[in-house]
């Protein structure tokens, strides 16, 4: 099948993202909006543009039937859902074949396998990956989680089998807790996501993020591009990527890297995805797979020189992955700062108009970015509103660069975490890599005080 026009079914910097990917392959593209982003620079660069609703996000890019609308009347053979939105949702990816229009994406039933928390964990472990221990599948009982939480030992983290971003998961110190916190958590989870079904898990003291990015071709064959570390969160929310990750050496980069692939080998899977671990004194354990492209993918498209988006059209038209695992070449080191406009250390949003905008420039810089100066970032959508990417030839070398990019960055007219990123660079910890999940936050603590 060969794909010569593209509906992008997002918004912002990935949108643009996506738009640079198809005209370097000399495919046309298609930009959809609300009518808050009418103005926005996804939409000034593509060939067409289909409004397809009011500013909620429910009403325009979450609203499948004017997208499909929109395929259909701008005549795009291929979507490319972007990340958040509709990109895991499986009926959406359904539908979207159902229309004889290609999916950048995952098989449908893979990204339902891997949305449903108790069915990934149940996947991974079948497929050999390591996973944290606890409960196998939902629990219900409490005599049941009492017996689970003492075999694995306190404290535990009970999870929503649907949960997401972070969201509807209690830690519980100790067994006096457990049937409080599992009827909180069931309940939390019913109300956010309308299902009440939870599991338990050990609750691991210290660890780092680091996932790993995988491709399939849909036909057994897969690979993998090496490992992200994504420990610097704010409320489960990345802050700071770099690549490769400052703990992982060689060897068990490789080998992590080669259980992912098989995995994504026995599977079939299909397109990009990115398998998340926590790591702790050396061990891996696995919390959850995307099946979609992520926000942090440019610092893995630095180290490797892939075109991640490239790689997935060209897998949507039934083409095999560009290049071997054996040509995959890890070169360097790259960290992304996400922007977002908010206040740098209270982080309340700063919706507003862009007054003066300069992104930073020179070599092995990138910002992945829909800013402009006039531009009004609307206050419907996520804060993220500029990427900036930045490689070196070793860790240090990337850390003073990135140093240099922030000092140039200028976005007027709104508070943006630019701050929040120079000071991070000055802390010792972040300097020499040495930092956990829980990291961020207690800095910020003692920041504060
Ligand atoms: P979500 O889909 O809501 O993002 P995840 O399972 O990916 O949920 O977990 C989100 C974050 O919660 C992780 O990045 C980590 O910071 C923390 N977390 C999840 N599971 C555990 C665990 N077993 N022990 C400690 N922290 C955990």
């Amino acid at each position: 099948m060969s794909i010569s026009r593209i509906l992008i079914a997002n918004r912002g910097e990935i949108a643009l993202r996506i738009h640079r990917a198809a005209h370097e392959m000399g495919i046309e593209t298609v930009a959809v909006h609300s009518t808050a982003d009418a103005d926005a620079m996804h939409v000034r660069l593509a060939d067409h543009a289909v409004c397809i609703g009011p500013p909620s996000a429910t009403d325009s890019y979450l609203n499948v039937a004017n997208i499909i609308s929109a395929a259909e009347v701008s005549h795009a053979d291929a979507i490319h859902p972007g990340y958040g939105f509709l990109s895991e949702n499986a009926k959406f990816a359904e539908i979207v074949e159902a229309h004889d229009i290609a999916w950048i994406g995952p098989k449908p039933e893979h990204i339902r396998t891997m949305g449903d928390k108790v069915a990934a964990k149940r996947t991974a472990g079948a497929l050999g990956l390591p996973l944290v221990p606890g409960s196998d599948g939902a629990v219900s009982e409490i005599g049941e989680a009492r017996a689970i939480a003492a075999e694995i030992g306190y404290p535990v983290i009970i999870k929503a089998a649907s949960g997401g971003g972070g969201r509807g998961m209690k830690v519980c110190e100790s067994e006096d807790q457990l049937e409080t916190l599992m009827q909180q958590a069931g309940n939390e989870a019913k109300a956010a996501f309308g299902d009440a079904t939870v599991y338990i898990e050990k609750y691991l003291g210290n660890p780092r993020h680091i996932e790993f990015q995988v491709f399939g071709d849909g036909k057994g064959n897969a690979i993998h591009l090496g490992e992200r570390d994504c420990s610097l969160q704010r409320r489960h929310q990345k802050v700071l990527e770099e690549a490769p990750s400052p703990v992982l050496g060689e060897e068990d980069r490789m080998r992590m890297g080669e259980v992912c692939s098989k995995a994504m080998r026995d599977m079939g899977y299909r397109g990009a995805g990115t398998i998340e671990f926590l790591w702790e004194n050396g061990e891996f354990y696995f919390i959850e797979m995307n099946t979609r492209l992520q926000v942090e993918h440019p610092v893995t498209e630095m180290i490797t020189g892939i075109d991640l988006v490239r790689e997935q059209i060209r897998i949507a038209a039934g083409k095999p992955l560009s290049v071997t695992q054996d040509e995959v070449e890890f070169k360097g080191h790259a960290i992304e700062c996400r922007i977002n406009a908010e206040d740098p250390f209270d982080f309340t949003p700063s919706p507003g108009k862009i007054t003066y905008y300069h992104a930073a420039g020179g070599m092995h810089v990138r910002v992945d970015s829909g800013l402009y100066a006039g531009y009004s970032i609307p206050p419907y959508y996520d804060s993220m509103i500029a990427k900036l990417i930045v490689y070196g030839r070793d860790r240090e070398r990337c850390m003073m660069r990135l140093k240099r990019a922030l000092e140039e960055m200028v976005v007027e007219g709104v508070k943006t975490s630019i701050p929040l990123h120079q000071e991070l660079l000055q802390q010792d910890d972040v300097k020499s890599g040495n930092y956990s999940i829980k990291w961020l936050e207690e800095w910020l603590k003692t920041r504060e005080a």
